[in-house]
């Protein structure tokens, strides 16, 4: 196509690609100091239980403190997976959770939190046995940092992730498949999941109960969990409606704006006293 418009046309996308090339290249080169440099961090957003519209825990979402940039996963994670840093940084995650949870706790405050994990973390051999050795290292128990992983990555391969997440499941975990209804799972694999419970992704929260196909999404999601014996976490609940409907569709926990948004460790700490 670009020969149509002529050589100057052919140049410009070349330029543009190789600008393109080496924003990549100095982003993943500030990725990598960015770990020493401490430029990493946290943020918290609520999950409450819908009966009782208690705070039960939080889920930590990572931010990248770009020279007061604050720069969002989507952003800089598939770099991340990209250059095998992603095994640092994911443990970096964990570590800072369970660091947060102490401190929390020492305040009275306590929670659990919920990290999520890269599907190329769990492709590492002995993934589930390293991450519990990482916990309790941090001296931390099992009951307070909990689990998620997406849908498409269990499905990359069911096998070995029934193996994996059975061990976490074992050692006190709590586990979630992370935006539920996006990654194609089989009823069969569902129900030899051993997880605790499913993240109805937020696509399908978007607009009910207008949304009357969503609104079916979400209502046969619940049963089908239900009747399998897992629990139910709402994302993206955006309105006091929508939460209100799913709590009378039987859905167990909600997350999104509507509760709060992902915030820093200290304004999630005020938003709970
Ligand atoms: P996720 O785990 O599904 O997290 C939910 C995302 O939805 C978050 O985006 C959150 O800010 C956003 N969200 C929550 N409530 C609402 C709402 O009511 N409305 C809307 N429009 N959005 C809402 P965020 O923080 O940008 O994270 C995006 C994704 O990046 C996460 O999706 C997760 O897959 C990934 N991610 C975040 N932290 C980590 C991490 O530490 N490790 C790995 N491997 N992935 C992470
Ligand atoms: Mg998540
Ligand atoms: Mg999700
Ligand atoms: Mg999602």
């Amino acid at each position: 196509r670009a020969k149509e418009f002529g050589g100057n046309r052919t140049v410009y996308y070349s330029e543009t690609a190789e600008r393109e090339v080496f924003e990549k290249v100095k982003l993943r080169t500030e990725l990598r100091r960015a770990l020493e440099r401490e430029e990493f961090l946290l943020y918290y957003q609520p999950k409450v239980e819908l009966r009782t519209e208690k705070v039960v825990g939080a889920e930590a979402l990572l931010r990248w403190n770009r020279g007061g940039e604050i720069v969002p996963p989507i952003k800089f994670i598939p770099l991340l997976e990209e250059s095998e840093l992603i095994h640092e940084v994911g443990e970096w995650v964990v570590r800072e959770a369970c660091r947060q949870a102490q401190e929390w706790r020492s305040k009275g405050i306590e929670l659990s939190i919920a990290v999520n994990v890269s599907p190329l973390q769990m492709k590492v051999p002995l993934f589930a046995e390293s991450f519990m050795m990482l916990i309790f290292g941090c001296g931390e128990g099992s009951g307070s940092i909990e689990v998620e992983i997406t849908e498409s990555a269990v499905m990359e391969d069911v096998e070995r992730m029934i193996e994996i997440l059975k061990i976490l499941t074992v050692r006190g975990i709590r586990t979630y498949i992370d935006d539920f209804g996006t990654g194609y799972s089989s009823l069969a694999y569902l129900k030899k999941l051993p997880v605790y419970a499913l993240k109805i992704d937020r696509e399908f929260v978007k607009g009910i109960p207008q949304d009357e196909d969503n609104l079916e999404i979400v209502k046969a999601t619940v049963n089908i969990a239900k009747s399998f014996g897992l629990k139910t976490v709402a994302e993206g609940v955006e309105t006091r409606e929508q939460a209100e409907i799913l709590k009378e569709l039987g859905c167990d926990y909600a997350q999104g704006y509507y509760f709060g948004k992902p915030v820093p460790p200290e304004e999630f700490e005020s938003y709970i006293r």
